[in-house]
């Protein structure tokens, strides 16, 4: 297991369109292994796409049950995923680890009927709402070279600086 380094915007290998998996084999499933463990050392990792960390092929992993209160599947192995069904609209705000300094306010489908191939090429569909079809959404979009970024209606009113930690200035006037 490894943890795998992460691409940043506005790195351009973050727009680059990601090809389907062909082969569902042990080097296959070692990867989805590391993807997953990086996802979970990073700061309320939810999800990650394997553009993310430069291995340009449609993988993705969705695993949400670390927020109270919502439905889940809990984790989601997602390879060649395809969204069948869109259901209703919502602004909500997201993160991204390839976007470290910035949240944004994103409409999505509320809710979604997701098909995909597990780690072992089976099928697999889902029935998606609110938070996890949000970060389904969010994650599938790595995988066409989108980030939450291109989302955003307007830059002005829908981005926002995270705060970060500052040490206190010393004073300069009384
Ligand atoms: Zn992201």
């Amino acid at each position: 297991m490894a943890i795998l380094e992460i691409l940043k915007y506005p790195d351009p290998r973050l727009k680059q369109e990601s090809r389907p998996v062909e082969h569902f084999d042990d080097a296959l499933r070692a990867f989805v292994q590391d993807l997953e463990e990086t996802m979970r050392a990073g700061p309320g990792g939810v999800g990650i796409a394997a553009p993310q960390v430069g291995r340009f092929e449609r993988i993705v992993i969705v695993d949400v049950s670390s927020k109270p209160k919502i439905r889940h599947h809990g984790r989601m192995v997602l390879i060649n995923p395809e969204i069948t069904g869109w259901n209703g609209f919502a602004v909500g705000r997201e993160g991204c680890m390839s976007v470290p300094d910035y949240t944004g306010n994103v409409i999505r489908a509320e809710r979604i009927r997701l098909e995909a191939l597990d780690e072992f090429g089976n099928a697999v569909a889902y029935d998606c709402e609110g938070y996890e079809a949000r970060a389904v959404q969010h994650e599938i979009d790595h995988l066409d070279g989108l980030l939450f970024l291109d989302r955003l209606v307007s830059r002005r009113n829908d981005l926002f600086r995270r705060k970060v930690y500052q040490a206190k200035p010393d004073k300069e006037k009384n």
